[in-house]
């Protein structure tokens, strides 16, 4: 028996095929256009995972993942840029201060799209943004490396740590203002399009009611540190949309068949692993599955150009737009762990060459 899908995932299925995929390379190369961003806040994607009392559409990680990994292999800026604003969502649901009540909803409906500045606090004990409590409200001084989304998006979740080694997070207007300067958007290998930029704070004042979370780093690094030892989403959509210009062409049927009964596999079991109930659990398990997915990933984008042939190296084509997209997503959200798990993988992954090499002597 086959269950109609989320109404949001039909919704994902026809954004993709009407607009994301046929501009994708054009995106890659020119940039993400406003209309775009809009199509995504009207589609109600934005709060898949939003309390429905805040207009949201309440849906389970599953339903999340699945609409990932369709805007992913579609065309990844625009899921990049998309997927920054569900963690704001899921701190201002989870927040205990006012700003709930006034930007959960927004957010919840797409009214407005928000970004995030946090994957600094994971340096820790490194503290690059400094947060310190200053007349009635939090000043905000340091560097934050990466932001995502500058000129798109219209509300910035930014972290810092304070003296006292609490992580902050507080909210405030995605533009330039006293004390935050950005960067010229970076030109990158891959997802320049999503304008990511750095910010340079000094002296960035927030007011007390823009609090949206105030805890301990060890307890934040607790729930936050497990989350990223399971796979993207987005690895799986890059890496089904390879398989898809494989199956175009008709002497790769065989290589792609082989490699799409590999990937739903691992498919299977990385979303099993992430639904356990306890997230620092089966630490190993998860990373070995993510770096077995980073490999399945990796091998279909690179069949996909050998497939396509010397087209493929073209600014314009699909094949070499996926294998950048790929190499992004290697170290999309790393860690000190995901990072050791990747080296050791790919250390252990080098075919020998001794038995070669003896024949030869
Ligand atoms: C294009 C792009 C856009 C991004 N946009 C955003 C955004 O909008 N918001 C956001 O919050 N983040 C964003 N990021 C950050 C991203 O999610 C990752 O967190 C980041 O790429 C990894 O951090 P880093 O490269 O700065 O590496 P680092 O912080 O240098 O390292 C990553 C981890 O590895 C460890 N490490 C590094 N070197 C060593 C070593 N020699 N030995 C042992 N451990 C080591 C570090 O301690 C750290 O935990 C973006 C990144 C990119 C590339």
């Amino acid at each position: 028996m086959t269950t109609a899908p989320h109404p949001l995932v039909s919704r994902a299925r026809q954004l993709a095929d009407d607009l994301l995929a046929p501009y994708a390379e054009r995106v890659d190369q020119e940039g993400l256009p406003e209309s775009h961003i809009e199509a995504v806040k009207r589609s109600g994607l934005l709060g898949v995972g939003a309390p429905v009392e805040y207009g949201g559409a309440g849906a389970p990680s599953a339903v999340a993942r699945e609409i990932a990994e369709i805007l992913a292999g579609a065309c990844c800026s625009t899921w990049f840029v998309q997927t920054q604003h569900h963690t704001p969502v899921k701190l201002l649901a989870d927040s205990r201060f006012p700003v709930r009540e006034r930007l959960l909803r927004p957010l919840a409906t797409g009214e407005l799209l928000s970004g995030v500045a946090y994957a600094q606090v994971r340096a820790f004990p490194r503290v690059l943004v400094r947060a310190t409590p200053e007349r009635g409200g939090w000043r905000f001084d340091g560097t934050v490396p990466w932001y995502t989304g500058w000129g798109l998006n219209d509300v910035m979740l930014l972290a810092g740590v304070s003296a006292d080694d609490e992580v902050v997070f507080a909210a405030t207007e995605a533009r330039e203002q006293p004390g935050m300067r950005p960067s010229p958007p970076m030109k990158l290998a891959a997802l320049t399009a999503g304008r990511t930029v750095s910010l340079q704070l000094n002296g960035l004042w927030l007011p007390e009611d823009a609090l949206v979370l105030r805890t301990p780093q060890e307890r934040f690094a607790l729930v936050d540190r497990p989350r990223n030892t399971n796979v993207s989403p987005a690895v799986f959509g890059v890496a089904y949309a390879a398989l898809g210009l494989l199956e175009s062409a008709p002497d790769a049927t065989e290589t792609a068949r082989s490699l799409r009964s590999h990937l739903d596999s691992v498919r299977q079991q990385a979303y099993a692993l992430a639904d356990h109930p306890v997230p620092h659990e089966r630490v190993d398990e998860r990373l070995a599955l993510k770096t077995r997915a980073h490999d399945l990933m990796r091998t279909a984008t690179t069949a996909a150009i050998v497939a396509v042939g010397g087209r493929a190296l073209t600014l314009g084509n699909r094949a070499q737009r996926l294998a950048r997209e790929g190499m992004f997503l290697l170290i999309q959200g790393q860690t000190a762990q995901v990072r050791q798990a990747q080296l050791e993988a790919l250390r252990t992954s080098v075919p020998s060459m001794s038995g070669e090499s003896a024949r030869r002597e």
